[in-house]
């Protein structure tokens, strides 16, 4: 089941237009048998980094180029592999260019590091860290995990040593267990708990009539997005990656919530090596590094304290969003941060 997060990520990517013709995520998600839009290279040996028994890895990125495929061969058909003829290359339908996202960026994050990606909306930050756990290759230049370049490894090696939160946590229409049972099938009810009760929603569940058993999903239990936040972040404790990629999402969470999440945050991210598309100022000041993106390029790097002294764009950034003054561009940062 692990292959299945990385086609879910990407069909959560495919632009709004399919989306549109979905009837429910879930729904698809269930229909469909997606198949890898990437495939193993022949030779392509396992990254030897399964586990923390392996301890956390460097995560590096070499002058990356990357455009995404034109839209239309992110087509339904396309994911779903029915080779019917009907689409593809050479059926005479015109291709759309395809669309250049990432323009050399390279960096270097150390084993255990934490680095914040900040910057515009649109600048890039997605799609880098998607870069990681190979839903997309780079077109140029190379994403290495232990010095190791991704196209060398095996897929499956690569998506049990990342785990993702996403920002819009995805969970399946299924019980909570079994929601936790994908990152783990063999996790026993008492990894789950424990897993639960580290992710700050334990407390929560052992109060639903029906426990592990509650249904959630878009058909099941309300859950908040804090909650669905800490449930993703109880199946990442679960897969226990070494790489873990984060999008922090604050906007839709109460502030009781917010709490819980961040101390359901820190234990997902401690003795692992993170990226993390950072919306909140504690977490980008407690950044090894912060990279500064802005249309596909990192226009600056640094720490926090760095950073302000250089002036410029991560400058402004924290002049606007959290000394109160006025926007003059637009920020994915939230302005709710503590
Ligand atoms: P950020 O996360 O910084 O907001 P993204 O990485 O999501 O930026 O987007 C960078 C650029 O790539 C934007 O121009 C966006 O429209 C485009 N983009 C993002 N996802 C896709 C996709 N699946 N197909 C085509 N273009 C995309
Ligand atoms: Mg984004």
């Amino acid at each position: 089941l692990a292959r299945l997060y990385g086609p879910l990520t990407a069909l959560s990517n495919v632009r709004v237009d399919i989306m549109s013709a979905l009837v429910s995520f879930e729904r698809v998600f269930e229909i469909l048998d997606l198949p890898p839009l990437i495939t193993d290279r022949p030779g392509a040996r396992p990254l030897p980094v399964g586990g923390p028994a392996d301890g956390a890895p460097d995560v590096e990125f070499s002058d990356v180029h990357f455009a995404y495929p034109a839209a239309d061969e992110v087509s339904l058909d396309s994911l779903q592999g029915r080779g019917d003829g009907g689409s593809g290359p050479g059926d005479g339908v015109d291709h759309a260019p395809a669309h250049p996202v990432l323009h050399g960026v390279s960096f270097h994050a150390r084993p255990g590091q934490l680095v914040a990606l900040v910057g515009p909306s649109g600048a890039g930050k997605t799609t880098i860290s998607q870069l990681v756990p190979r839903i997309y290759d780079p077109e140029s230049g190379a994403v290495r995990i232990a010095g190791i370049d991704l196209r060398d490894a095996t897929i499956q090696s690569v998506r049990d040593a990342v785990g993702v939160v996403a920002q819009d946590a995805h969970l399946f229409h299924d019980s909570i267990r079994n929601n936790l049972l994908y990152a783990r099938p063999e996790a026993t009810d008492d990894d789950l708990i424990a897993a639960l009760r580290a992710a700050h929603i334990w407390d929560l569940v052992q109060t639903m009539p029906s426990g592990l058993d509650t249904l959630v999903g878009d058909r099941g239990h309300r859950l908040s997005g804090g909650e669905k936040q800490r449930l993703a972040i109880a199946r990442l404790l679960l897969k226990a990656p070494s790489v873990v990629i984060l999008d922090e999402a604050t906007a839709h969470l109460d502030s009781e919530s917010e709490a819980a999440v961040q101390q359901a945050l820190a234990a997902a991210l401690t003795g692992r090596t993170s990226l993390v598309i950072a919306h909140r100022l504690s977490t980008i000041r407690s950044a090894d590094q912060i990279l500064v993106v802005d249309e596909g390029r990192i226009v600056q790097r640094g720490t926090h304290d760095e950073l302000i002294a250089q002036g410029g764009l991560y400058a402004e950034l924290y002049r606007t969003q959290f000394e109160g003054r006025a926007p003059d561009r637009e920020w994915t940062v939230s302005d709710s941060s503590s």
